[in-house]
């Protein structure tokens, strides 16, 4: 279905990233890996997809501009990378915030406008945002994260009017609790800042917001991304789907 389609998948080292970076590769497209991680574990990864890996940090809008220089024009444009940091508003670092705006957000803003031209030039392009249910509600202690996700929705409702005409689609995917390193490693701060047990964490903040009380599968996501690659999604466009167990239904 993808044979023919170069695809950056930022942050594809690890969890959602990586399967998502597996279904288009199994699919035929040629994967372009990013993302921090031990070199002999992405070249095993690289070996596995076919793929070639940029280690660009994404935090750095000048390693975003190298990176794209260096892997060229890409057809579909994954923005995934992303981190958390649980912390009452009045004792969340300032060089946190910072982090998390540029990592889960910026990046995504250099990243697009820097493949737009490449995709209008071919007429065709497809823009997927990892995005989270915290792009529509909010949840207490993640102030950075919750801005970051909303402002995200908002970016990729706006470049897909933008690109409406141009065969390119943006869409964001908008997963509840996945369980992946990220969400791993947010049980302890999350144990302290509401001064809770590990298994209160999961029972009782992460799954009590999912009513199918069971975490999403990182192949749940990546089956959605690679829908929205598809010609059948060439009309969706400036959506953004929830996978959350029905958790923003509520
Ligand atoms: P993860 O920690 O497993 O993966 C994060 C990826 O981002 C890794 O490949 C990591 O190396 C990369 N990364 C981190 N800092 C980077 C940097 N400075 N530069 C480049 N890459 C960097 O997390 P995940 O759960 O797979 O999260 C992926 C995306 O999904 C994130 O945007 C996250 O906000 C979103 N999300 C996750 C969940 C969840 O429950 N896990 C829910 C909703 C949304």
């Amino acid at each position: 279905m993808l044979k023919e389609k170069r695809a950056l998948v930022t942050g594809s080292t690890s969890g959602i990233g990586l399967a998502i970076a597996r279904a288009l590769a199994a699919e035929g497209a040629e994967v372009i890996l990013n993302g921090l991680g031990d070199a002999d574990e992405i070249a095993c990864l690289c070996e596995e997809l076919g793929a070639t890996y940029n280690g660009a940090n994404l935090i750095d809008p000048d390693a975003i501009a190298q990176m794209m220089a260096d892997i060229g024009p890409v057809d579909i444009l994954v923005n995934n990378a992303g981190m958390q940091h649980v912390a009452p508003v009045e004792d969340f670092p300032p060089e946190k915030w910072d982090a998390i705006l540029a990592l889960n957000l910026s990046a995504a803003f250099h990243t697009t406008r820097l493949a737009v031209p490449g995709m209008k030039a071919k007429g065709w392009g497809r823009i997927i945002a990892t995005a989270s249910a915290h792009s529509l509600t909010a949840s207490p202690f993640k102030s950075a994260y919750v801005a970051a996700k909303h402002a995200m929705a908002g970016f990729t409702k706006s470049i897909a009017l933008e690109l409406a005409t141009h065969g390119i689609t943006a869409n964001c995917i908008s997963p509840g609790y996945v369980w992946t390193p990220l969400v791993e490693g947010q049980i302890p701060d999350t144990m302290s800042a509401r001064g809770m047990t590990r298994d209160q964490v999961i029972n009782d903040v992460l799954l009590a917001k999912q009513p199918t009380k069971s975490f999403v599968q990182p192949e749940d996501v990546a089956a959605l991304a690679l829908f929205l690659c598809g010609d059948a999604a060439r009309n969706i466009t400036g959506a953004n789907y929830s996978i959350d167990g029905g958790w923003t239904a509520g």
